[in-house]
């Protein structure tokens, strides 16, 4: 049986049996089965990450919106490659699955944001990034498709973090799994996740 560990580093910890279910009924299908990224990665925000070098710790909020501009900037260039479908071993995301997690961490942060400047100390929703990834078939979806989505989704979330008024960066906000985050560490924490994914594709 083919298992896939997925490495990404935005994660909710997410154990509970719905994920367990999904695994299971994927192997019926014949699709491998992910195995849910149980890390929680909130300690890049302490420290640089080990593998892809980046270092939260030292980045200005203000700062996260040009890298986020910067980085969907290096996709397009990894999604036209002709093996962005192929997966490098059992175990590691395809460059398309990776771009298409990208993609949807900008838009659920682009989310999270409004909804912590809208309203005060909000729960943010669940959001299994594995079990995304299955049922969203990431690995079908078209390159060029993903490209562009990316590409529009960084922009709207950096003109998000480019708006947001010198007095609300310490607006707060929860996770499920209990992490707390302000406006300022949301976006500190969210920005390790599309560097770290270059990384994984060898692209940054
Ligand atoms: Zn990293």
């Amino acid at each position: 049986m083919l298992t896939v560990r997925t490495h990404a580093p935005n994660g909710l910890v997410s154990i509970g049996t719905k994920s367990v279910a999904v695994a299971v009924a994927v192997q019926h299908d014949g699709v491998m089965p992910i195995i849910p990224d149980t890390k929680n990665w909130t300690w890049v925000l302490e420290k640089p990450c080990a593998e892809c070098g980046f270092d939260a710790s030292v980045l200005s909020e203000r700062d996260v919106a040009a890298l986020i501009r910067s980085n969907a900037g290096l996709w397009p260039a990894v999604l036209t490659r002709p093996d962005a479908t192929a997966r490098p071993d059992d175990s590691t995301w395809s460059a398309l699955e990776y771009a298409a997690h990208v993609r949807d961490v900008f838009r659920i942060f682009e989310v999270r944001l409004h909804l912590m400047l809208d309203q005060d100390n909000p729960l943010f929703a669940n959001w299994d990034q594995d079990e995304i990834a299955v049922a969203e078939r990431y690995n079908e979806q078209d390159p060029a498709v993903v490209s562009a989505e990316l590409g529009a989704a960084a922009a709207v979330l950096a003109d998000t973090l480019d708006s947001v008024p010198d007095d609300s960066w310490t607006r707060r906000g929860r996770r499920g799994d209990g992490a707390e985050f302000t406006i300022a560490s949301l976006a500190r924490y969210l920005a390790h996740d599309p560097v770290h994914h270059l990384w994984d594709v060898r692209a940054g």
